[in-house]
């Protein structure tokens, strides 16, 4: 789609501007004042929105988002709660797990959409068949990844083909000794690079933040999921004070917060980082992390036009950023092509009447959620799907009207 966004405040790596933006074969090809219309281009007033860079969310599994929170915690590490939750023959892990993988990515690619997310990273197999054009969101695709140390087998010779691509795996998700000794069995195995990424690092002594920092390893953060199964979360002050790169994940719903935005508000209510930072965390610095280096995590000149549309409240980018609900999502476009939009923008960009409801507000988004949330129910008991914290944010009319018409705010 080629759009020219008139009178509109856009933000970028560290800066809020005023003025156009032009968008056309999928990248941002021009920001600026008093920019003049061209052939084929469609002028769409921007006042009253601040545009952000779609958004990177830096952790999560699309295969196990129907799930509630399971297990009964405090655990001292995530073994104890993973031995504690896997009962496969046992509602409703049985129950989820007889929805088809297809179904369950496209769920999780709507938490994305909802959350302002435009590039997610799956930690799991990349799907292929599914992860083509249409899917909702952008899936990162040049990754090596094992899941952990005691769930996986050869995690030094799966590192060793990673050259060149980011390694992710889940360390020192734990608060015992065995949580951060994983840090040391990684350093023997000679894991610890600047590809690297360790999603939790809740045990992190300062002494192996240090060492991260030499080794320019990065962490990925999951606050909530953390402090709901730990009771503690990552040292993110001393990470930022010895410059180890952080970005911020959602996890999954069975341990973390529904969207994003729910993951930014607990990170914000940790007080271990300012707004600034976490914006930072969610564009540039997973950008930088997962080696994205075609300007994605910003609105430069020829960057992927992936952005999201907030209403602009006057506030800067960060307060704005950790206000935000799904409610507030307003337009996502991904490499220029609109996948959410509210009725008003549905109308504008001619895309058809509103086919979901997102935080109780009507919502155009791509593909079928009414048909998904179909075909879901005829495999799950809806009972409990209803104790999956999305079944009532992502939901269309016909739901609506039969749950009483009315939708409870996320
Ligand atoms: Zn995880």
């Amino acid at each position: 789609m080629n759009l020219l966004f008139k009178h509109i405040r856009w933000y970028s790596e560290g800066w809020i501007r005023a003025g156009d933006v032009r968008i056309g074969q999928g990248r941002v090809l021009e920001t600026g004042r008093g920019l003049t219309p061209k052939r084929r281009e469609r002028v769409v007033e921007g006042d009253g929105y601040l545009a952000l860079p779609g958004l990177i969310n830096a952790h999560d599994h699309l295969d196990l988002n129907l799930f509630p929170r399971l297990g009964h915690p405090p655990y001292d590490n995530f073994y104890d709660w993973g031995r504690a939750i896997y009962h496969p023959d046992q509602s409703p892990v049985r129950d989820v797990l007889r929805v088809p993988l297809a179904d369950r990515l496209w769920w999780s690619a709507y938490k994305q959409l909802i959350s302002g997310v435009t590039t997610v990273a799956h930690h799991n197999p990349y799907v292929r068949r599914v992860f083509g054009r249409r899917f909702p969101v952008k899936v990162l695709r040049r990754y090596r990844w094992a899941h952990s140390l005691g769930h996986s087998h050869d995690v030094a010779k799966t590192f060793a083909r990673s050259r060149g691509c980011p390694f992710i795996i889940h360390a020192a998700e734990g608060i015992d000794a065995a949580s951060s000794d994983e840090i040391e069995r990684l350093d023997r195995m000679g894991v610890l690079a600047s590809n690297t990424v360790l999603v939790h690092g809740i045990a992190l002594t300062p002494a192996q933040i240090r060492r991260l920092a030499a080794r320019k390893v990065s962490v990925v953060w999951c606050p909530s999921s953390n402090l709901h199964l730990y009771g503690h979360t990552a040292p993110v002050e001393a990470l930022k004070r010895d410059g180890v790169r952080v970005a911020l994940g959602t996890d999954s719903t069975l341990s973390g917060a529904p969207t994003l935005w729910d993951e930014l508000r607990a990170a914000q209510t940790t007080g271990l980082a300012e707004p600034a930072d976490l914006l930072d965390m969610v564009t540039v610095t997973a950008a930088s992390i997962f080696g994205l280096k075609d300007g994605r995590g910003t609105l430069r000149r020829y960057a992927p036009a992936d952005l999201i549309l907030l209403p602009d409240t006057g506030a800067d980018a960060p307060e704005t950023l950790v206000a935000a609900t799904p409610a507030s999502v307003a337009l996502v476009l991904i490499d220029g092509t609109p996948r959410l939009a509210d009725p008003a923008w549905a109308e504008t960009l001619g895309l058809g009447p509103p086919n979901a409801f997102v935080g109780g507000l009507p919502r155009w988004m791509t593909g079928s959620i009414e048909a998904l949330r179909a075909r879901i129910v005829a495999t799950v008991d809806e009972a409990i799907l209803t104790q999956n914290p999305l079944w009532d944010v992502m939901g269309h009319e016909s739901w609506v009207m039969s749950h009483g018409g009315v939708m409870k705010p996320s």
